[in-house]
């Protein structure tokens, strides 16, 4: 590890995992108490919700358990609502949960708008410095060091993960060369070559591409940069030990893979050759696995292992803040020490998604969970796969249908042994048991990233 005093950011100094959770309770209600006083003043948008709530002033919610019984009061859909509305109320995009005035509102960055309206994520000057603090400490735990270059090949037009980055890059002091994915991969290749950076930021797909194409674009492979450092987000990956392993294999790097940005939140995963979830850098500014069933979204205990849906406040975000939003993504925490580095926290995995859910007979099980097993099988299996359902989801009538596909040049004759051997898994790790069916290398489409994982065949 390169410096695990960065790791020890809260002080809370125990190993008890009982123990840590309870004084992050106390920290994060501390700052909680100012935080539901300061949304209740915002009268377009949280205080409305919170009375439809049955709360008549900020002293109803005497307690963390209180305030963790509230519904969710934001989403994707309700958040684009309150952009839209504001839109037409009062000529701008920021949001009718806009807590501070718009003059404050002095950074911008937004989702992809892949599925519909932008969101946008609003900062306010303190907002901005708490976003390059968190940032900054992700970026010392992945060993970037005041004074270097870094090199920025993420895309730049609005993403989290671009301007805001590289300001965040800037306040730390490590110069980074923002070419952006908008660049193109001739250009980044050569602007490497010419900025000699020792750390790189990519998407996985971004870095594939640098590997395939630099022998042709500069004549030699990426191990010749010198980068030392990948750090990646915004697609799944980063975390699979197959492209961690193809990155130290063709740039000689190690990789880490890291979230955050979006209302004070952070994550990322240490210098670890396997993968051990994502250590949470940001317990002092947000409250990000506030985890609830996700189907009768009462509140979950937190605690090692614990699985439920993401309810995310930011602790003193000042613009538009996150308050009780439910990020519809399925945590599993760990919380104690790290397999792969020691250092003593919380972790998270995301496993799938709230929309995604299956009820086989009474358990719940992800999409997301199912391909991670499937995962292990590579290369015997060739990664792809399909849930077939004869009804939408989420109730499945028993046995859950999974069609793999076998490796490349697997011979049919092992196949009913990777049938047996992948189904037991599955009931290991998730408990249930699957019909699994294995077909021929190819047999299923490819549809790009964003494969879907379930399949209605209606009878
Ligand atoms: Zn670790």
């Amino acid at each position: 590890m390169n410096d695990t005093n960065i790791l020890n950011y809260t002080g809370i100094d125990t190993r008890d995992p009982a123990e840590y959770l309870a004084a992050l309770d106390v920290l994060r209600w501390e700052k909680l108490k100012k935080q539901i006083r300061y949304v209740w003043g915002n009268e377009d948008y949280y205080r409305p919700r919170l009375l439809e709530a049955g709360i008549r002033s900020p002293e109803d919610i005497q307690s963390l358990a209180d305030f963790r019984r509230l519904p969710s009061f934001l989403d994707k859909a309700r958040h684009r609502d309150s952009q839209n509305e504001s839109l037409e109320r009062y000529g701008h995009p920021l949001g009718l949960h806009l807590t501070t005035a718009p003059e404050n509102a002095i950074h911008l960055a937004a989702t992809s708008g892949t599925t519909g309206t932008p969101t946008f994520y609003v900062f306010s000057k303190k907002d901005l410095d708490i976003t390059y603090k968190v940032l900054g400490r992700m970026f010392r735990l992945a060993g970037i060091r005041p004074g270097e270059t870094t090199f920025h090949a993420f895309g730049l037009s609005l993403w989290l993960a671009g301007i805001t980055y590289i300001q965040a890059l800037e306040a730390y002091g490590a110069r980074p060369v923002a070419v952006g994915a908008e660049g193109g991969v001739p250009k980044i290749l050569r602007y490497i070559e010419l900025t000699r950076p020792r750390v790189l930021f990519a998407t996985p797909s971004m870095a594939n591409q640098l590997i395939e194409r630099a022998p042709n674009e500069i004549g030699k492979p990426v191990r010749a940069l010198g980068i030392e450092t990948l750090v990646v987000c915004g697609e799944p990956g980063g975390s699979q030990p197959a492209f961690r392993a193809r990155i130290r294999e063709h740039f000689g790097a190690q990789t880490f893979d890291m979230t955050g940005g979006a209302w004070h939140n952070g994550t990322i995963t240490c210098d670890s050759k396997d993968a051990h979830g994502m250590h949470y850098m940001a317990e002092d500014y947000c409250f990000r696995y506030d985890l609830v069933d996700p189907e009768t979204k009462t509140p979950l205990e937190i605690k090692d292992g614990a699985v439920g849906e993401a309810i995310h406040t930011g602790l003193e975000y000042e613009a538009a803040p996150a308050f009780r939003n439910a990020t519809g993504d399925i945590l599993r925490l760990h919380v104690g020490e790290c397999p792969g580095c020691g250092h003593f926290g919380v972790r998270m995995e995301i496993i799938g998604r709230a929309d995604d859910m299956l009820m086989v007979k009474g358990v719940k099980v992800y999409p997301a969970a199912i391909q991670k097993v499937v995962h292990e099988f590579l290369p015997r299996l060739s990664g792809e796969l399909r849930i077939r359902l004869d009804a939408p989801p989420p109730r499945v009538n028993p046995p859950l249908q999974l069609a793999v596909e076998a490796g490349e040049g697997i011979a049919a004759s092992e196949w009913p042994e990777l049938e047996k051997a992948l189904a037991q898994r599955i009931r290991e790790l998730l408990a249930l048991r699957p019909a699994v069916t294995v077909l021929p290398f190819g047999a299923l489409p490819r549809s790009g990233a964003k494969t879907k994982l379930i399949e209605v065949i209606q009878p």
